[in-house]
């Protein structure tokens, strides 16, 4: 079960990855995570990506796609992943193929949310994550059950600096600019599965599970 999430930022993607990857048991793969952590640790890959992040734009090519490599060889991977947040161009998407053809695999279903540009302002600003497990939590649409600490592991809440309102617009033009573009590439690949991401949380899940469930056999 090889899978694309895709989407812009505050779609949704994460959340569902999560859940989808619990219920099937494969990891998340989510390089927005991944270089969180590392500008976290202070690595040299994270004293680079964090000047980019900051300013709502896209860490380059090859700093993403070597740590994508090396993730999706890694044991875990080899029953299926998520991949949240990756490819974002389509030099990306290029790479992906070829890092899955060296591993004998390719990429089983794209999974792209649908979302009404205008309520992802509203989604992001109101996001909250866990500074311990990466949870995320929505002021309204999702709230922790006591304010300010992560329903699943009791981790500070806190938000992103790159969720700020101005650095959420400049997010939302790259993922036109770079990201959208995807989905025809997908689309051509045959692979695209639309899915209707302003539903209630289980709502999309249900969807994305209908469609992995539909085209699984
Ligand atoms: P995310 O958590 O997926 O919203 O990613 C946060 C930030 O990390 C993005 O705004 C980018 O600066 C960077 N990033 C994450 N994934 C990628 C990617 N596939 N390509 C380039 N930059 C990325």
């Amino acid at each position: 079960m090889d899978l694309v999430f895709l989407g812009p930022p505050g779609a949704g993607k994460g959340t569902q990855a999560n859940l989808i990857a619990k219920r099937y048991g494969i990891p998340q793969v989510s390089t927005g995570e991944m270089l969180r952590a590392a500008v976290k640790a202070q690595t040299p890959m994270g004293v680079l990506a964090k000047q980019y992040m900051d300013s709502g734009a896209l860490v380059p090519d090859e700093v993403v796609v070597g740590i994508v490599g090396e993730r999706l060889a890694l044991d875990d991977c080899r029953a299926g992943f998520i991949l949240d947040g990756f490819p974002r161009t389509v030099a990306q998407a290029d790479a992906l193929k070829g890092i899955l053809g060296g591993l004998g695999r390719s990429i089983r279903h794209v999974i792209s949310f649908e979302v009404d540009a205008n309520l992802l302002l509203e989604r992001i600003t109101g996001r909250r994550v866990c500074r311990l497990c990466g949870r995320a939590h929505h002021l309204v649409f999702d709230p922790p059950r006591e304010v300010g600490v992560c329903d699943e592991c009791g981790g500070e809440l806190y938000q992103r600096d790159d969720d700020q309102a101005e650095t959420m617009r400049r997010r939302l033009d790259v993922y036109d600019e770079q990201t959208a573009p995807l989905k025809r590439y997908y689309l051509e690949e045959q692979l695209l599965r639309r899915v209707d991401a302003l539903g209630q949380i289980g709502d999309v899940q249900q969807s994305i599970v209908s469609i992995l469930e539909s085209l699984q056999g």
